[in-house]
């Protein structure tokens, strides 16, 4: 029996590197060769000489990092090579266009997660278990308070909340992160919305790579237009608005009364504080797998061994309990990997 001393994806300062392949997942820099697992900005920096995404997600890295990058695009399970290894996308359910990258070389199978969620989301593809050696997991809620329920009505409750809002005169405001979530939210409504949603000028191009991705949203209008729209002292009335975080500060003299809500995982048990006296209201609707989910993704992708990147500390401890071999990303460097004795693989 022999094994692989060192790590088929390493950790290096311009993140996760793999060097039989000659490329980087998400690099947190400009390099030569970019497989991004996803279109938000934290995963997708510009720069790189060349990108690699799933077909879905071309657009969306398009629009963010401009529209003269260099890009290949493949469908999802579908196999390429790079260098001598091969490589595949498979759904992450996180975004649209979202994937885990799936690595094989030597008979060694390697997935980067990327972001994950398993909730049912109509806007993006689902989620995909794969079954590897080696499991590197996002773990944004990594820590057993963050558990949620699932198949929760978002539209039906957003809907609700925005006529409630309506019959006592108020606009609705809804916060929401302008790539995923705002979308995603339009999507829930779709089957409800008759009337459009007025949307900030900062999502409306990231929808329209949806709809063109035949994604079915709500109608939407471009905020600012309809504000434009408004003659004297006339408010906007009985509206949902959907923005960034960011955005109030620029049109709310022009809203008359309104509510205010915000759409995340951190609305939930352990990060209600986040929101607490902020908004009037908090629609738990998550893009990350919460603790729950992350356990179980990790136990169905049957790893020997897993990586964990992001808050990973108590889910590090919470797996070795379980009796299942878990490090932080940060080990994935030769020196130390080789010390955790290498994959039992009788290959090579
Ligand atoms: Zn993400
Ligand atoms: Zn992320």
């Amino acid at each position: 029996m022999s094994f692989h001393s060192s790590p088929l994806i390493a950790w290096t300062d311009k993140g996760l590197y793999c060097e039989a392949g000659g490329f980087y997942i998400d690099p947190h820099r400009a390099v030569d060769l970019a497989v991004i697992t996803h279109a938000h900005s934290d995963h997708a920096r510009r720069g790189s000489k060349q990108y690699i995404t799933v077909k879905s997600g071309v657009e969306l890295l398009k629009t963010r990092l401009g529209k003269k990058i260099e890009v290949e695009s493949y469908d999802y399970r579908e196999n390429f090579w790079l260098g001598g290894v091969q490589v595949s996308f498979h759904s992450a359910g996180h975004i649209l266009g979202s994937s885990q990258v799936r690595v094989e070389y030597r008979g060694e199978v390697w997935v980067a997660s990327g972001d994950y969620k398993r909730d049912a989301d109509p806007s993006c593809e689902p989620f995909e278990t794969v079954t590897c050696d080696t499991f590197i997991t996002e773990a944004t809620f990594g820590t057993p308070g963050f558990v949620w329920e699932k198949n929760l009505e978002h539209g039906r409750m957003i809907f609700e909340w925005w006529q409630k809002n309506a019959s006592l005169g108020k606009n609705s405001v809804l916060f929401g992160y302008s790539l995923g979530k705002a979308q995603r939210i339009l999507a829930e409504l779709y089957p409800l919305a008759e009337r459009p949603v007025l949307i900030h000028h900062t999502i409306h191009e990231l929808t329209e790579c949806y709809r063109r991705e035949g994604r079915e949203l709500a109608p939407t209008r471009d905020l600012k237009e309809k504000i434009n729209e408004l003659i004297f002292d006339q408010r906007l009335e009985g509206e949902l608005l959907l923005a960034p975080p960011s955005a109030l500060a620029e049109w709310k003299n022009h809203l008359g009364r309104y509510a205010t809500a915000f759409a995340s995982g951190w609305m939930s048990g352990s990060g209600a504080g986040f929101g607490r006296g902020k908004y009037d209201h908090g629609f738990v609707m998550s893009d990350h797998a919460d603790w729950n989910d992350l356990n179980l993704t990790i136990e169905q992708t049957n790893a020997k061994r897993v990586f964990v990147q992001h808050r990973d500390g108590a889910l590090i401890s919470h797996l070795k309990k379980k009796g299942i071999e878990a490090h932080s990303v940060e080990t994935l460097v030769s020196h130390q990997f080789a010390q955790l004795g290498g994959m039992n693989l009788s290959l090579l």
